[in-house]
């Protein structure tokens, strides 16, 4: 008999020998600790040579007075204070020169401009090191990932106020492009060979928003009231739009398509935001030619056809998928739900559509013989639908022009951008905090995480 089917008496137990306790080496590996021993031997050394690059710069810097950022008129000294920052390596001091002009007041520390960085403050490529955790995990997880991965200890909230500076920068950059570019007197990227055609498809979420305009704050001895539930109406949507080259798509198995690369564009607002971006995104890469095809793929919502007029030369689809899926909700309805009959129907429809018999098929459903005013009603709004979408609906020109008939690549790209990490269970946003995230996400999705170090951070009130 096998040992554990023997009954479990006192004296049983005793015979068998008792499970070993694991064992944690007494220390790190040897190889472990001559890392940290190399780290900690020259990690000061690192801060000292950057601490004299910096007395270096500041000596260059503080040798001419500036000139008033209003009047151009040159500026006083006002006071030498010593100025501390951290940064990657441990914490600087220097001493800063503030100047002053005698005709409006206003004061500059040129040493502080010049070197990108605000006293008191993360500064540097430790913020952006940090932004970039909390760009991908929730603020109390990144702090703990910082300690793990960059040893250094800094709350929830030190890693929310770097975020928002940086997330602010990078928000506010692409404002202001947006901006830029839709004024007629901004110059586009010119491009020699600007894409015969370019797929845009365009995606919505909601997002659940902060009750409160304000941070809450605790008190010194009362707690924090529970947060009241998401009240209808405190959801604001999100949209995005992806955009790609149609050549770039390729067949990774028998009718699947993976893509090579493709751009986003998101924001938390209104129809004409998302295609404002979307616009500037275009000029910016040199996508815009004269002969553009611009390929506007969507689910059918009325805002994403209004504003595609934006574009003269261009070309809509409606998503295959949605297409069909209208199919299915009369189908049910006639067939009745889960139905054999249903399905084989609505597979006949979706090969007739594919091969751009979209009037075949609305032939078929008006002669149709139905039972119910129920059936009935659901084959007029069926008719409807595809009757207003039918010159969006020619997929079979669509494959061959490799112009693709899903909207598969923006609801996947979408997933990614917004709810992977913005739709965690119980997480609601400010509008200035979702924005800011966003437009790092962006940054990090589009691979242009480097522009960050061009930008400077901006101050949040
Ligand atoms: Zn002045």
């Amino acid at each position: 008999m096998a040992p554990h089917r023997q009954p479990c008496t006192p004296a049983a137990h005793l015979t068998l020998p008792p499970p070993p306790r694991p064992i944690l080496a007494e220390q790190p590996s040897k190889f472990i600790l001559l890392e940290r021993e190399a780290e900690e031997e020259y990690r000061p050394q690192i801060l000292a040579a950057l601490q004299s690059k910096v007395e270096a710069m500041a000596e260059a810097v503080e040798s001419q007075p500036p000139q008033c950022a209003h009047c151009c008129l040159p500026m006083g000294r006002q006071d030498r204070r010593t100025v501390g920052w951290l940064a990657r390596c441990g914490r600087l001091r220097v001493r800063v020169t503030r100047y002053r002009c005698g005709q409006c007041k206003g004061e500059r520390r040129p040493l502080l401009e010049e070197l990108g960085v605000e006293p008191g403050r993360v500064c540097g490529a430790l913020a952006r090191l940090l932004a970039v955790l909390a760009v991908v995990a929730p603020y109390e997880l990144a702090a703990r990932l910082a300690k793990v991965l960059l040893g250094v200890n800094i709350s929830a909230m030190g890693v929310w106020r770097v975020t928002q500076r940086l997330g602010q920068a990078a928000h506010h950059y692409s404002e202001a492009l947006s901006v830029y570019h839709s004024d007629s007197r901004s110059q586009a990227v010119t491009s020699s060979s600007a894409p015969v055609a370019v797929v845009l498809a365009v995606d919505g979420c909601s997002l659940g928003m902060q009750v409160q305009k304000q941070r809450r704050r605790r008190g010194s001895e009362s707690l924090l009231p529970p947060l009241p539930a998401v009240e209808e109406g405190r959801f604001r949507e999100v949209k995005t739009g992806v955009l790609l080259l149609p050549e770039e798509r390729v067949e990774s198995s028998p009718g699947r398509h993976s893509l090579v690369h493709r751009w986003l564009v998101s924001c938390l607002g209104n129809a004409d935001a998302i295609y404002a971006q979307v616009w500037a995104k275009l000029r910016e890469l040199g996508w815009l030619g004269v002969a553009t095809v611009v390929v506007i793929v969507g689910d059918g919502a009325e805002w994403i056809w209004k504003r595609a007029t934006l574009f003269p030369c261009r070309c809509e689809i409606l998503d295959f998928w949605h297409a069909v899926e209208h199919a299915w909700q009369f189908a049910q309805c006639h067939y009745g739900e889960h139905s054999a009959r249903a399905a084989r129907w609505v597979h006949t429809v979706a090969c007739a559509l594919r091969e751009g018999k979209v009037q075949a098929v609305l032939k078929r459903l008006q002669k149709m013989r139905l039972q119910t005013p129920e059936a009935r009603q659901q084959r007029q709004a069926l008719i409807r639908y595809y009757t207003e979408n039918a010159h969006r609906m020619r997929y079979d020109e669509y494959v061959r022009l490799g112009y693709g008939i899903g909207s598969g690549a923006v609801e996947s790209a979408h997933k990614q951008l917004v709810h992977a990490r913005m739709r965690q269970a119980g997480m609601r946003w400010s509008e200035a905090g979702a924005q800011r995230l966003l437009a790092l996400r962006l940054l990090l999705l589009n691979q242009d995480w480097a522009c960050l170090d061009r930008l400077p951070m901006q101050r949040i009130i």
